[in-house]
């Protein structure tokens, strides 16, 4: 016997990236902390944060407040008017970004935000192209999913004109047959000053990428990669936009994943975590180029919920609550003390792990049919559904109570930053369990 709620939804509800006919999702109805709960009561660790956005868990009592404290006083504004929970927001976010960035133009998500950002650094420039790295996913919007460098794109091209690739840094399956990271971020620096060169920098206006690749298999840069590329927008007058939508606000350790390597974008674009996804909410911190081009001329865009109070009373809240629970030196601990080591044995023991990489708490397992040729276990498709071994091996995971985040050929480790270290390891014994399903794929 099926729900109301379930029925209804397979009804009436059209579902994001999905065949829709055979879909049965799980009707969750509670949660707390790292742990959610659907309506046959069945718990499960929620290691894919819903997204990689519920950075301070479910139910987060301090936020849940704040939100019921702004929707008694007023709801909603509209964002010609002043309020003080979007400046506040602003404020703190602003505060904590890097370099001479110091404002922030507010959005309901991440794709919206890579929209903006672009079109100010058009504007800003005068100069029409962005550059965008393969292996990228910013956001499903007309615009952003053409930033998007992955099979996402593929069903929706054409779409926005003036788009160039240039492959970034992926040790693993090096692009430019690297053999030591040093070496990697060095040639994929050669790369992008050789695309530059190319395209003729006077017509490019942004470099767009994620500091640290999220849905595309958690790409940690090199050091020495990303203030190099800074370098290469200086030399040429070409604007850096770093995506932090999934990098940012305690995934990676930090505020904005940039702050590990001291790099300061011109653009940081940002939504999940800022409010750990309570309210929709996303945004663009933008420096003096871009305030400065719209100082005395109006910005050409704009959204009917930006700043929307709700959500920005919810993401001040988080944020201090993140500053009080110390929450980037907590996830900077459990990713160097339990799961890089735990993921090294994973390594050791399954043959279909090809490669763990990560920080904080923002991690991939790669899986691969044959560790010598680096065969993916299952090959990138264009609809991004999920192949049978990694369905098997979500099966085996969810079987355990724990709800794992996959993604074509790889299982991600991206739990709440607030997981508790038993429930972490609990859930990476599951994880290890899950991957003998794996291994026979091998
Ligand atoms: N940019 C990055 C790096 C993302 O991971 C995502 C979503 O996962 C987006 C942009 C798009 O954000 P949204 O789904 O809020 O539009």
């Amino acid at each position: 016997m099926t729900s109301q709620a379930f029925q209804d939804d397979r009804a009436h509800v059209f579902h994001s990236w999905s065949a829709q006919r055979a879909l049965a999702p799980a009707v969750v109805v509670g949660g707390e902390g790292a742990w959610f709960w659907t309506e046959d009561d069945t718990r499960y660790l929620d290691f894919s944060s819903q997204l990689v956005n519920l950075n301070m868990g479910h139910q987060h009592p301090r936020v849940v407040a704040a939100i019921q404290e702004q929707a008694a006083a007023l709801c909603t504004v509209a964002p010609s008017f002043g309020n003080a929970a979007r400046s506040e927001a602003a404020r703190l976010i602003a505060d904590l970004a890097p370099g001479d960035l110091s404002h922030v133009f507010f959005t309901n998500g991440g794709t919206e935000a890579n929209e903006h950002a672009v079109r100010m650094a058009r504007l800003a420039t005068g100069r029409h192209k962005i550059l965008a790295a393969y292996r990228s996913y910013h956001g499903a919007t007309t615009g952003s999913i053409t930033l998007t460098g992955d099979p996402r794109r593929w069903p929706n091209e054409p779409a926005m004109p003036g788009v160039v690739r240039f492959f970034g840094p992926y040790p693993y399956r090096s692009p430019f047959h690297a053999e030591s990271e040093a070496q990697e971020s060095e040639r994929a620096l050669a790369h992008l000053d050789e695309v530059f060169t190319l395209e003729g920098p006077q017509t490019i206006a942004a470099v767009i990428l994620e500091t640290v690749v999220g849905t595309n298999g958690i790409l940690v840069p090199p050091d020495g990669y990303l203030a190099g590329v800074r370098e290469l927008c200086d030399r040429h007058g070409v604007l850096l936009i770093c995506d932090e939508v999934m990098s940012g606000f305690g995934r990676c350790g930090e505020w904005f994943a940039v702050d590990r390597w001291n790099v300061a974008p011109d653009l940081i674009t940002f939504a999940k975590g800022v409010n750990s996804g309570y309210v929709p909410l996303g945004g663009v911190v933008l420096g003096p180029r871009v305030y400065e081009t719209f100082a005395e001329r109006a910005y050409p865009g704009g959204l009917t919920y930006s700043g929307h109070p709700l959500a920005c009373a919810a993401a001040v809240a988080t944020i201090n609550a993140m500053k009080d629970e110390g929450i980037n030196e907590r996830v900077r601990r459990l990713g160097e003390e339990v799961v890089r080591p735990r993921l090294a044995k994973l390594q050791e023991r399954h043959p279909s792990v090809g490669d763990v990489r990560g920080l904080g708490l923002f991690w991939a397992i790669e899986l691969v049919k044959d560790r010598a040729t680096r065969e993916m276990l299952v090959p990138y498709n264009a609809a991004g559904e999920a192949a049978k071994p990694m369905l098997e091996v979500a099966a085996a995971c969810k079987a355990q109570g724990v709800w794992p985040f996959t993604h074509f050929n790889r299982l991600h480790v991206v739990p709440p930053c607030v997981t508790t270290e038993k429930d972490l390891s609990n859930g990476l014994d599951v994880i290890d369990d899950a991957l003998d399903v794996a291994d026979r794929y091998y």
